[in-house]
């Protein structure tokens, strides 16, 4: 029987390596014109909607600065770090090298934790995010709904705990719904950029409590930040991302 740690690493390998992923993720083709012109292995992936497309839930100033800007920042500052080792070949996907932290050489390994979980956390976010047009064509596939009932006290029940634990971070962090090791659906929060690949959950979806997330539209009202965000979660992108890890 292998390992949990085994498991856990197996699951978050293989689904992130799916060609399922890449298919529900056109928009970050590796071929896909980057916003920056990087200086090292990563880039930043363009958001796969207009930037007022999640108006008024999310408003176009806000996603500009908090792409193109703050997730800039990471991809550029996790490649300046990643350029002072250069014996170091990191993995083609963010996601497996926050996943391995420990490979990552000492003299650097905070920074690819910051700068890579920030790389890693805003690609998903973007991704797990989707137009208010499109809210009425959502669709939780019947294997989701189960396994949230069944884990979690339903779907008011997740999102409730999602957002009293949004809440409750302090300072700067995520909330979000993962599979843990035994492929059951958890809630749980990280501190600054922490990924929760690297504690070995896989995260479905996560949502962003830093205050550049909400603060220009909600000001310091995280809970109306929070209880808006409901309205543009990609749920057929869960669903697609939950089907597929449990495959794996
Ligand atoms: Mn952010």
């Amino acid at each position: 029987m292998p390992t949990r740690r085994q498991a856990l690493k197996t699951l978050a390998v293989a689904t992130l390596a799916t060609s399922a992923f890449a298919k529900f993720t056109p928009a970050i083709a590796a071929d896909a014109p980057a916003a920056t012109a990087p200086t090292g292995p990563y880039k930043l992936p363009p958001l796969p909607y207009a930037y007022d497309a999640l108006e008024p839930s999310i408003d176009a100033e806000t996603m500009h600065l908090h792409h193109d800007k703050h997730h800039a920042a990471y991809v550029k500052k996790l490649n300046e770090a990643l350029a002072k080792e250069p014996s170091f070949t990191p993995p083609a996907n963010v996601d497996d090298l926050v996943a391995h932290l420990d490979q990552v050489p000492e003299s650097i390994r905070t920074a690819v934790r910051n700068q890579g979980g920030g790389h890693a956390n805003h690609s998903l976010f973007w991704l797990t995010l989707q137009p208010n047009e499109r809210q009425s064509a959502t669709s939780y596939s019947p294997s989701l709904l189960k396994a949230i009932g069944d884990d979690l006290g339903g779907l008011d029940k997740l999102k409730a705990t999602m957002t009293e634990e949004g809440g409750k971070v302090f300072g700067s962090g995520w909330v979000w719904l993962v599979l843990d090791g035994g492929k059951h659906l958890t809630v749980m929060t990280t501190a600054n950029q922490d990924s929760p690949l690297t504690e070995g959950h896989y995260p479905l979806f996560g949502i962003d409590v830093w205050e550049h997330a909400y603060y220009l539209k909600y000001h310091n009202v995280r809970a109306d930040y929070l209880a808006a965000i409901w309205n543009v979660i990609n749920w057929d992108f869960v669903s697609q991302r939950y089907a597929a890890a449990m495959k794996a």
